[in-house]
C-alpha cells in the first residue's frame, strides 16, 4: 500500500468510526432514519473527505480514486451497518464515457456534485437473474420513445431524482435487443406501486416503480440502441467488487465486537474467550477475512493493472462470491458469540446478521456468480484466470 492509498485508507476509517457508527442504533430504531442535519452533516463531511464521488474522473469534478483505493474506502464505510456509509456516493462509473455533451451536463455533473441522484430500474417480477426476460418495452415514435413496464427493488427509487431504466426494443431494426435510457422521476407516467418492507432497516427504499407509456426524449437514450447488456455488465462488475470489500468492512467489525466481547463477558468463572469453542469461531473468522481481503485487494490491483476484461469479469465474481458468504458465516458465529444479546437490534451482529444476507442475492446471486466463473474456467482454464 502507498503512503496515498494509505491515506486514504485511513481517512475513510476515521470517517466511519467518529461519525457514522454512533448514529447506527438511532437509525436502526427509526426505520433508518437519522435526523435531517445529522444526514447534512454527514454527506458534507463525506465530500470535504474526498469521498462525494469517489469512482469519477478529476476532469468531471470527481475523487479520481484508483479501484484500489475505492476497495478501500468502500471497506471502510462496509464497518457501519443501515448502510449510513452510502454518503459516500459512486455514481454511475460506466457513463462518463458514452455519455453525450447533453447528458453530461444534465445528469452526469449534477450527481457527481451531489446535487442529484440516480436508481436503477432493470429488475422484473418476471427477470432477476436472467436479465434478457425482461418484458419492459422502448418504442420509438419521432424524436421520443415511449417507455412501458413495471420495475421490482428499485434502490433508493425514494431518494433519486433520475432512475436508469431498462428495456427492450419494440419496433425497428434492433428490435428485441436492450437499452438503457435515463428518466427523470418526475416525469408523466412514472409511478410508485408500492414500497415492500425488507430485511435490513435502511432509509433507502425498494420500491415497485411503473412506466406507464413514459415519453422521454431520443436524447435521453444511453449509448445506441442494443447497448443496454454492456453498461449493465460493466455496473455488475463494480457493484460486486465493492460488495466484496464492504462484506471485508462488516467481518472486520464483526471480529472485534465479537473478540471484545468475548474477552469480557464472564461463563462459569472464566471469560467466554478462554472456551475454546469461541476461539475457533473467532479463529475460523479472522481465517476467512484474509483471505476475501486479498482476493479483494488484488481484484482491485488487477483491474487498475488493466488486466483484461474477462479476467476482470471472472475475478469479481469470485470476489463478490467468496466474500459475502464469508461475511455471513463470520456474522452467524458472531451472534452465537454474543449469546442472547446477538439477537437485539442495539446489537451490531444483530444487524449484520439481517443486512448481509442480501448480499448473496444483489448484482447477482452467489449461484449466478458461480455460473460466470465455472463459464470462465471452462472456457479459459485455471491460469488465465488466476494468474493475472
Ligand atoms: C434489497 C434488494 C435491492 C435490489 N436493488 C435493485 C436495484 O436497485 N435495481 C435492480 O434492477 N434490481 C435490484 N435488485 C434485484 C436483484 O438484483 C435480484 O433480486 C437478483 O438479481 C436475483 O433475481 P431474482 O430476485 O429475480 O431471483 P431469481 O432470478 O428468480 O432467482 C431465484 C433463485 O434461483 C436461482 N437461480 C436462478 N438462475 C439460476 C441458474 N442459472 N443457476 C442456478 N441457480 C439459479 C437464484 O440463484 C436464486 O437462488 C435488488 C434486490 C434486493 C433484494
Amino acid at each position: 500500500m502507498s503512503a496515498q492509498d494509505a491515506a486514504v485508507q485511513e481517512r475513510a476509517r476515521a470517517f466511519v468510526d467518529e461519525e457514522l457508527i454512533p448514529w447506527e442504533v438511532q437509525a436502526e430504531l427509526a426505520d433508518g432514519e437519522l435526523p435531517p442535519e445529522v444526514l447534512e452533516r454527514h454527506t458534507r463531511k463525506a465530500r470535504e473527505l474526498g469521498f462525494g464521488a469517489i469512482n469519477m474522473p478529476v476532469e468531471l469534478g470527481g475523487d479520481g480514486l484508483t479501484m484500489f483505493q475505492q476497495a478501500l474506502v468502500q471497506e471502510q464505510i462496509g464497518r457501519v451497518t443501515n448502510a449510513l456509509g452510502w454518503v459516500v456516493h459512486t455514481p454511475a462509473g460506466w457513463l462518463p464515457r458514452v455519455a453525450t455533451d447533453h447528458q453530461l451536463e444534465t445528469w452526469v455533473k449534477p450527481t457527481i456534485r451531489g446535487e442529484r441522484m440516480e436508481c436503477y430500474a432493470i429488475t422484473e417480477e418476471g427477470a432477476g437473474s436472467d436479465v434478457d426476460a425482461i418484458e419492459a418495452t422502448a418504442r420509438r415514435e419521432g424524436d421520443e420513445y415511449v417507455l412501458t413496464g413495471e420495475k421490482w427493488h428499485v434502490t433508493s427509487a425514494n431518494l433519486a431524482d433520475h432512475v436508469f431504466f431498462q428495456a427492450k426494443l419494440a419496433g425497428g431494426s434492433d428490435a428485441g435487443s436492450h437499452a438503457l435510457f435515463v428518466v427523470d422521476m418526475d416525469t408523466p407516467g412514472v409511478r410508485v406501486v408500492r414500497t415492500p418492507a425488507y430485511t435490513h432497516t435502511l432509509a433507502h427504499h425498494h420500491p415497485i416503480l411503473a412506466f406507464d407509456d413514459v415519453r422521454v426524449p431520443g436524447a435521453n437514450l444511453i449509448g445506441t440502441e442494443g447497448d443496454g447488456m454492456r453498461f449493465v455488465h460493466e455496473w455488475f462488475r463494480y457493484e460486486r467488487l465493492m460488495i466484496a470489500a464492504r462484506c471485508c468492512g462488516a467481518a472486520e467489525r464483526l471480529i472485534t465486537e465479537a473478540t471484545a466481547f468475548a474477552r469480557s463477558r464472564d461463563a462459569f468463572g472464566h471469560p467466554i474467550s478462554e472456551f475454546q469453542a469461541v476461539q475457533f469461531m473467532l479463529a475460523d473468522s479472522l481465517t476467512e477475512l484474509w483471505a476475501a481481503r486479498l482476493i479483494t485487494y488484488r481484484t482491485a490491483r488487477g483491474i487498475d493493472d488493466g488486466i483484461d476484461l474477462k479476467s476482470q469479469h471472472a475475478q469479481c465474481s469470485l470476489a463478490k462470491l467468496y466474500a459475502s458468504e464469508m461475511a455471513n458465516r463470520v456474522a452467524d458465529r458472531a451472534v452465537q458469540i454474543f449469546g442472547g444479546r446477538g439477537y437485539m437490534r442495539e446489537n451490531v451482529a444483530e444487524r449484520f446478521y439481517r443486512e448481509l444476507r442480501v448480499e448473496r442475492i444483489w448484482e447477482g446471486t452467489s449461484e449466478i456468480q458461480r455460473v460466470i466463473i465455472a463459464d470462465q474456467l471452462l472456457k479459459r482454464g485455471v491460469q488465465a484466470l488466476l494468474d493475472q
